[in-house]
């Protein structure tokens, strides 16, 4: 309707935004609809919104509610020729913008019907799972003004949620309206983002062999003595990982205190200080460990280099799990060094019989600079056999450090908690290229990327694979046309499972 395209049109020119970004009044329903894809102002469009009021179909809608469309369908009962469903990947994003705005919003299927919708058409409709009905959007997106490969996006706010032409339809219809100004300052951001064209993937990156294996654990724990099995701490830091393991029975908790007596409990990735262990064993706890293998290389050392009599150093984050656990193998001998500083100040008791640590999922360069003032101030100072910055962090940081450098910015995928995904986050920051930790697409700010051609993408050991493949779709959705992947290294890593869990 004009009123809507007129309330688009004023926030676009009171936004100052580009005079680009122009709002046309299509007209309601499918012959107008179709009439304005066949527009060559349309046609010609480097990417396409379609924005409006629309009825509600969900319950749970209010007036004022926004839903971003991540498919739009025609009713199926619409005369032939019927528009494509499309899809639109960047739904979470745009989203997360106009949430940005202030706006409740919620993503989903838009339906397109030939006309207004309402009784029984809605339950039918509703039931098909689409959260709002309209009587354009299909016209304008599924036909031949549709994506082809351009970044589209549907936003429709919800004026009515139940019977048309009730007392009250008009309060809602404005309420509506009156929304439609912070859609189109969020439709900003996604336009001003829509120059992505080239996607570079990292590798490696995602799952590495210890966080496949600790949750490969809780899996076969579940499978063996059935929900519910206690698992101290998070498995590995991820909170997609937690909150599917929860949904199929897994219990996460903090200290083996709150584990029942006698009940099955896995200790996660990061590992667990002796102190732990005696905890669990006084509850009668059937434990199965799941700490990675070299993790358990780093309480080994821990403990040999304790029985020489050495101050251990432990190169390492406060308050980490990892650091936590190490510590706990020898806690008068162990001194914790986070950085520089740290190295410049730290007490030994016998500069001759000092050594030290490293927690695994540190930046090979911070560590660097560390040892560097380390063995200058203590020149006997011990290394373990082997580096404790494992293959995995090593590998990630690299593939991150080479791709940085060809990209104008780099997503990577990780939960905040993740230590080597925040460290990835550095390496391509140092390598001068702007970097951000997303937990998912929906974590994507737009502003981010506007004016970004090459975006890289990796993703911290402990992110699932499926989650890299959603932000890389989301991309996609912006207009990225070329997905090339980078391959820093090779890795064939595998560890064993605990005998617990063994068929
Ligand atoms: Fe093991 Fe390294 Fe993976 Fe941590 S990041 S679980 S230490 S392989």
């Amino acid at each position: 309707m004009r009123t809507e395209a007129a309330a688009l049109r004023r926030a676009v020119l009171a936004g100052g935004h580009d005079p680009a970004d122009a709002v046309l009044h299509t007209g309601a329903g499918r012959s107008r609809s179709e009439r304005a894809a066949g527009w060559a102002v349309v046609q010609d469009a480097g990417a396409l919104a379609v924005a409006g009021i629309g009825g509600g179909l969900d319950a749970a809608l209010n007036p004022g509610d926004v839903v971003v469309a991540t498919e739009v369908r025609a009713d199926p009962s619409v005369a032939e020729p019927r528009p494509a469903t499309i899809t639109l990947p960047a739904a979470a994003m745009v989203a997360s913008a106009l949430r940005r705005q202030g706006l409740t919003v919620r993503t989903g299927p838009v339906v397109s019907t030939e006309r207004l919708a309402h009784g029984p058409t809605r339950d039918r409709l509703a039931a098909t799972g689409a959260l709002t009905v309209d009587l354009e959007s299909a016209w304008l997106l599924g036909g031949s003004a549709g994506p082809a490969g351009r970044p589209a996006a549907c936003v429709r706010v919800v004026a009515d949620t139940g019977a048309l032409f009730q007392p009250g339809t008009l309060s809602q219809m404005r309420t509506a309206l009156a929304t439609l100004p912070a859609v189109a300052a969020g439709l900003h951001e996604w336009a001003a983002a829509t120059t992505v064209r080239r996607v570079v993937l990292a590798a490696p990156r995602s799952f590495c062999a210890g966080v496949e294996r600790a949750i490969l654990v809780v899996e076969r724990a579940l499978e063996l003595h059935g929900p519910p099995v206690y698992v101290r701490k998070q498995i590995v830091h991820n909170t997609h990982v937690v909150a599917d393991l929860s949904a199929r029975g897994a219990v996460f908790v903090d200290d083996v205190e709150d584990i029942p007596q006698g009940a099955v409990a896995v200790f996660s990735a990061h590992g667990v200080s002796p102190t732990v262990r005696s905890a669990a064993a006084a509850r009668e706890l059937s434990t199965i460990d799941a700490t990675c293998p070299l993790v358990t290389k780093v309480h080994a050392e821990a403990r040999r280099f304790s029985d020489h009599g050495d101050t251990i150093l432990l190169i390492g984050h406060a308050g980490h799990e990892e650091t936590d656990g190490v510590v706990g193998e020898a806690p008068g001998r162990i001194r914790l060094v986070q950085d520089v500083r740290d190295a410049e100040q730290v007490r030994v008791d016998d500069p001759r019989r000092v050594s030290y640590l490293v927690q695994t999922t540190l930046a090979v360069d911070d560590v660097t600079d560390i040892l560097t003032v380390l063995r200058d101030r203590f020149p006997d100072l011990a290394a373990p056999p082997s580096d404790d910055i494992c293959y995995a962090t090593t590998n990630r940081q690299r593939a991150v450090h080479e791709v940085a450098a060809a990209c104008d910015t780099m997503i990577v995928v990780g939960s905040a908690n993740s230590s080597n995904s925040r460290r990835l986050v550095e390496v391509a920051e140092r390598a001068g290229t702007p970097a951000r930790l997303v937990d998912g697409a929906a974590g994507i700010d737009l502003r981010w990327l506007a004016g970004a051609r090459t975006v890289g993408v990796s993703a911290g050991a402990s992110a699932p694979p499926a989650l890299v493949d959603e932000v890389v779709g989301a991309l996609s959705g912006l207009g990225a046309r070329t997905v090339e992947e980078h391959t820093a290294v090779r890795e064939d890593v595998r560890f064993m499972l605990p005998k617990e869990v063994r068929l």
